[in-house]
């Protein structure tokens, strides 16, 4: 999987005829250290958190006609906004961001601890249970992912509905709730990834991606369904093989 990028020395004075476009190799480090060509040396890091672009894949896995992985990349993209919400809410306690990461360890290798914390905080917070959704989905997940069930197409939209909703609600409550952790926990991320970058001479470029769910602000629930999503993503893609 790529993603496409530019070299910001080359098109700096670009025309739309004489830009030119590079193809990228996805990172989980989200540090991407490039040579264009000419032999310019940047670094880009993107703005984008990870349950995003996650759900990007998810939307092009579908697209592609790749229905097992498609809801695998969604499944995925939940995960990681609790953890994501998990992280918001902790700096909102005023727990310190190395802590968090030190408890971390203790839940990274299972979800379901990790939906745990998460359920716990979101009551703590809130004197109420999280909205879910419903089990069929979770066993629907466990099929596909342990079971290596091939679900249907009609099977899929729903899946992706469901996990739609259950995030557009969970991403406004944190975006209308925890604007300042929102930011804080951006500065932390993108300052970690700063700290990776080997090339000290190259030139640095922060880059934000146009993909189907995001959480920069001023973020409304998307009239979009997940259908939409998928014909909208049709015509122009940032993920490509
Ligand atoms: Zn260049």
């Amino acid at each position: 999987m790529r993603i496409r990028g530019s070299c910001m020395i080359c098109n700096e004075n670009a025309s739309p005829e004489t830009y030119k476009e590079l193809f990228i190799e996805l990172r989980d480090d989200n540090v991407y250290e490039i040579v264009c060509d000419e032999g310019h040396c940047s670094t880009i890091i993107l703005h984008e958190n990870k349950f995003e672009l996650l759900f990007e894949m998810g939307v092009l896995a579908f697209i592609d006609g790749y229905y097992r992985e498609a809801v695998t990349n969604l499944a995925a993209s939940l995960e990681r906004l609790y953890e994501y919400y998990i992280n918001i809410v902790l700096l909102h306690r005023g727990i310190n961001y190395k802590d968090i990461m030190i408890t971390w360890k203790n839940v990274k290798n299972q979800s379901e601890r990790q939906f745990g914390a998460f359920c716990y905080l979101y009551l703590l917070e809130n004197g109420t249970s999280p909205q879910t959704f419903s089990n069929r989905f979770v066993e629907f997940r466990n099929n596909v992912i342990h079971k290596g069930y091939f679900p249907a197409i009609k099977e899929v939209i729903e899946y992706g509905e469901a996990v739609l909703k259950v995030m557009n609600v969970l991403l406004l409550y944190i975006i209308n709730r925890y604007r300042k952790e929102v930011a804080e926990l951006h500065f932390i991320n993108q300052n970690e990834y700063r700290d990776r970058i080997k090339n000290r001479n190259a030139q640095l470029y922060s880059m934000s991606i146009p993909i189907s769910i995001r959480l920069s602000a001023p973020y409304e629930i998307p009239e979009n369904s997940f259908e939409d999503m998928i014909r909208n993503r049709k015509d122009f893609r940032i993920f490509i093989k």
